[in-house]
């Protein structure tokens, strides 16, 4: 990585044990508000969300324990198994799944996840849509009274290849696509920063996500009104994400150390 010399940039400890995660998950919050005021915004307008993938059971319950409110999980197995957990302890959160979403693996997801970050393509969009209303009363949504899918467009706006997304020029035609679905609720944007240690590059991807946003809003289109979420920012870049308008943070080894 290297990042870790960035101005700016929060050096947080590594291996961390499980007795060590309220203490750090205190730190992010409290980092992340001492961010946004440094932004001119309000401390409660980013929220934190934990990226749990490959976390124990017992160090995500720790983290719920203390207070963490939204996960994320990037593989559709490790999200189902952390729902049946946390069901069989009777704890609700807010479950994401924040990874790439292949097409037979999405009415396993939609059985635990409230909201899917990822959408990136016209046929996944149709196929999250028309596998939730099959679903029924099966969809974790559903059980929870809900009528639409927290979704989140993906903008790959860093270029890099390796990266999922859809390209910037395709934003708004997807997001309109998902606003025309009654069932799927646009709640914002989603990006994965570009990998490098240049501040303004990092700023400069987050700026363009804001500003599609803003132009998928002014857009009119049906049900893309409330596209105001900006998910973006991770443990090596959140001042500049943060600057940028993020309104969640994805924070995952800040909370619970390096992975192994
Ligand atoms: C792992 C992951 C994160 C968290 O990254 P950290 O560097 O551990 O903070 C955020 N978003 C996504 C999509 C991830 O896969």
């Amino acid at each position: 990585m290297g990042d870790d010399d960035r101005e700016g940039a929060l050096a947080y400890g590594k291996g961390v044990n499980e007795t060590e995660i309220c203490r750090n998950f205190a730190q992010v919050r409290a980092d992340v508000a001492g961010l946004a005021e440094q932004a001119g915004r309000e401390a409660e307008s980013v929220a934190v969300m934990c990226a749990v993938k490959t976390q124990s059971a017992e160090a995500i319950r720790a983290v719920i324990g203390c207070g963490a409110r939204v996960l994320g999980h990037n593989r559709v197995q490790e999200l189902v198994a952390t729902g049946k957990d946390l069901r069989a302890h009777g704890l609700d959160v807010e479950l994401h799944m924040i990874g790439p979403l292949q097409r037979n693996k999405v009415n396993h997801a939609l059985r635990w996840a409230t909201g899917i970050q990822t959408l990136d393509r016209a046929e996944l969009i149709e196929r999250v849509a028309d596998s939730l209303e099959r679903l029924g009363g099966e969809s974790e949504i559903a059980r929870r009274g809900r009528t639409a899918l927290d979704v989140m467009l993906q903008v790959n706006v860093s270029g890099e290849e390796s990266k999922n997304g859809c390209e910037p020029a395709e934003a708004l035609e997807l997001a309109t696509q998902i606003g025309a679905r009654v069932n799927l609720a646009l709640t914002g944007l989603m990006t994965i920063g570009p990998n490098t240690a240049d501040a303004s590059a990092i700023r400069g991807a987050y700026r363009q996500l804001r500003e599609l946003a803003e132009q998928i809003r002014a857009s009119g289109a049906p049900g893309t009104g409330e596209c105001t979420q900006l998910s973006m920012g991770m443990t090596n870049d959140l001042p500049e994400a943060i600057a940028e308008g993020a309104t969640l943070v994805r924070v995952g080894r800040a909370v619970f150390g390096e992975r192994s």
